[in-house]
């Protein structure tokens, strides 16, 4: 059963924990920069929401990259082939949330892996604002929410 972080922004705070242990978990370093997680906030209204891959099904950022350098893992992650990646950046331009990244530190494009299955912002979320569910169960669900919430949010914000 492959499983996806799904995000109730109603239950953000914008603290931006989920970002420092993402940093922290992948990277051992607190730095937001390396984070695979990213926190927006709209200070005007009050609205945060961290953005994250979803792991979709059909994957942009696998089906651009020239050299095959991206595939799912066991865990259902999309994934980067270090071997294969060319870091021409593609994967990055086609991902519409943005959630392929590129780690200036190590040279290397990086994504959330999930953790291998056990992620650690649905750990470390204070507010339990992620979760870990099936992928077919969450997704009618998630697009529903998230939809009607950026909707209200771009509204607000003009
Ligand atoms: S840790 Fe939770 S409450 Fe804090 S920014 Fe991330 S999702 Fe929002
Ligand atoms: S940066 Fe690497 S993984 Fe991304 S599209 Fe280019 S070769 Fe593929």
């Amino acid at each position: 059963m492959e499983k996806i972080l799904v995000v109730q922004p109603e239950k953000c705070t914008g603290c931006r924990t989920c970002e420092l242990i993402c940093s922290y978990t992948h990277t051992g370093e607190v730095n937001p920069a390396r984070a695979r997680i990213s926190v927006f906030s709209f200070e005007k209204i009050g609205f945060s929401t961290p953005v994250v891959c979803q792991q979709c099904t059909s994957s942009a950022c696998m089906a651009v990259c020239p050299v095959g350098g991206i595939s799912r893992d066991d865990n259902g992650a999309m994934t980067v082939n270090h071997d294969r990646c060319l870091r021409c950046k593609m994967c990055a331009i086609a991902c519409p949330l943005g959630a392929t990244l590129y780690d200036y530190v190590e040279d290397k494009m990086v994504k959330c892996d999930l953790c291998g299955g056990d992620p650690a912002c649905v750990k470390l979320c204070p507010s339990g604002a992620i979760s870990y569910q099936d992928a077919n169960a969450a997704n009618f669900a998630k697009r529903k929410e998230y939809a009607a919430r950026f909707k209200d949010v771009y509204e607000e914000v003009g």
